[in-house]
């Protein structure tokens, strides 16, 4: 009888289901409406829960979106403070981009011989991200959790990569809306919006840059005189790409999750810079 029992148990709802064939390498898991967030057995549990959270609230005004993504069989993996991207069973083959990468950023087309020619496959990826749009998208603990120790603290990074995963949910699902956003990032380049800032680099980042002002968790960006902080300052400055973001996410502001929503760390210490865009 007691073996019958243990043969019958419920498996671990915090354990990845068998049915998503995942490496074993995953030990952790929670459910975002259908797209999983995974993890070994590293990150705090609490981080897989701000994960699922914040998803929850990037897709809670568009379920179209969502099941465009789910359709694909996107999840999102954390990892803990000590690994890394290339940890990962799906990223271990992953080599650096080449000169001609359009998803290069002008700095680093410029100076490609010194910052990236020179680096190791895996060197390349540990100092550029930690976390990163995609099938696999992946997201580090500490940018969840909001610590110190993140590389980017003062800004919510999750928000940014899975911001990419909307867009290109919109583009298979909603292409009347992946058109708006190419009208405005046209109209952005050709009015000098965003001048040399990253958010200029592609299509892609404008809106992952946006949406992270959209829900108040960016890092004050300075450019020509501007200032660029909050989602008003965003309408204002940005219309076009405002209302097309709002096709995305209604009218919440707020990701309960957020770490950086509306804090301080947004803006560096000191006086305000006259220009927040990298020199090279
Ligand atoms: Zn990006």
């Amino acid at each position: 009888m007691l073996g019958l029992l243990a043969a019958c148990a419920v498996p671990d709802p915090s354990a990845p289901p068998a049915r998503l064939g995942l490496d074993p390498f995953y030990r952790q898991y929670r459910d975002a409406e259908g797209i999983p967030v995974v993890a070994s057995e590293k990150p705090p549990a609490a981080a897989l829960d701000r994960a699922r959270d914040i998803i929850d609230g990037m897709l809670a005004h568009r379920p179209d979106l969502r099941d465009a993504l789910i359709a694909r069989g996107y999840r999102v993996a954390v990892i803990a403070e000590d690994e890394a991207l290339l940890d990962l069973p799906e990223h271990r083959h992953w080599t650096k981009p080449p000169p001609d990468d359009p998803r290069l950023t002008r700095c680093e087309k410029l100076h490609y011989e010194e910052r990236i020619g020179q680096l190791s496959d895996r060197e390349y990826w540990d100092q550029r991200a930690r976390a990163i749009a995609g099938p696999t998208t992946t997201a580090a603990a500490e940018d969840l959790l909001g610590l110190r120790s993140s590389r980017w603290y003062g800004e919510t990074i999750f928000v940014h990569e899975f911001a990419h995963n909307v867009l290109l949910a919109a583009k298979v699902a909603d292409p009347a809306l992946y058109a708006q956003v190419e009208q405005a990032y046209v109209h952005a380049r050709e009015t000098g919006l965003w001048k040399d800032e990253y958010t200029a680099t592609t299509i892609d980042e404008y809106w992952a840059e946006g949406s992270q002002f959209w829900f108040n968790s960016n890092r004050l960006q300075v450019f020509s005189g501007q200032r660029i902080l909050s989602d008003d300052d965003l309408k204002a400055y940005d219309p076009a790409l405002y209302a097309a973001l709002a096709s995305a996410y209604g009218t919440v502001h707020r990701l309960s999750a957020d770490p950086f929503y509306m804090a301080e760390a947004r803006i560096p210490p000191g006086p305000i810079p006259e220009n927040t865009a990298e020199v090279c």
